[in-house]
């Protein structure tokens, strides 16, 4: 499911847009300010940040470009109230990937929130290299140092998915939906094992892994 932070401090604004998306068939969360969007979103793997520029707290191009200085490449669609060409021009600048100005119809912002979802859609690339690692996903090979190492299927499904959101968090409910498939009943555990096998195929120190890092209480991250 695409997951969808709205970040908007208007009550009525962020409902609206909540019950619109929802009927989307997105699955949306509400940040009501800036410091809280910039919680969440790294927190949790959105697929897209719709982010109005005044904010409480913290105002929209301060949240987007600290997401994009801490790596992020989340998809953000600027919600702005201003009309002044700099404003828009610097919401880019930062990193946002493109703004609406209010007031916006419905269906424009469901046809830019497609656009940009489309454009973002991740694919692991066929061959990904990190490290002394060489990863050939259209023939389900993986070298290190140019020595073939040997992965089962899961575990390859496992690492194209930590390829394709590389620098995001991922939770194990999420692994569990890209590698396992939904409606998969199987354990937390399951997961962490898996992981560990990975990272003894991977990691030149498993005591301290480089690439898949654990991020307490959250996941693992991929940082190759
Ligand atoms: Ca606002």
């Amino acid at each position: 499911m695409v997951r969808i932070l709205i970040v908007e401090d208007e009550p009525g604004i962020a409902l609206a847009l909540e019950d619109d998306l929802k009927l989307e068939g997105y699955e949306v969360e509400v940040a009501g300010d800036g410091e809280t969007a910039g919680r969440r979103a790294r927190e949790q793997a959105f697929d897209l940040i719709l982010l109005d520029v005044m904010l409480p707290r913290k105002d929209g191009f301060e949240v987007c470009r600290e997401l994009r200085r801490a790596g992020l490449r989340t998809p953000i669609l600027m919600l702005t109230a201003k009309t002044q060409e700099a404003e828009k021009v610097l919401g880019l600048e930062l990193g946002a990937d493109d703004y609406l100005t209010k007031p916006y119809s419905r269906r424009e912002l469901r046809a830019r929130i497609k656009a940009l979802l489309r454009r973002a859609a991740p694919e692991a690339p066929a061959l990904y290299r990190f490290g002394d690692i060489e990863v050939d996903f259209a023939r389900c090979e993986l070298r290190r140092a140019g020595t073939p190492v040997e992965l089962t299927t899961l575990e390859f499904k496992l690492l194209g998915a930590f390829i394709r959101h590389r620098g995001r968090v991922l939770g194990r409910d999420q692994l569990l939906d890209e590698v396992w498939g939904q409606g998969t009943f199987i354990t937390d555990r399951v997961v962490d094992n898996q992981v560990a096998n990975l990272r003894r195929k991977i990691e030149p120190v498993q005591a301290e892994p480089r690439y898949l890092r654990s991020v307490r209480g959250l996941g693992y991250r991929f940082d190759g």
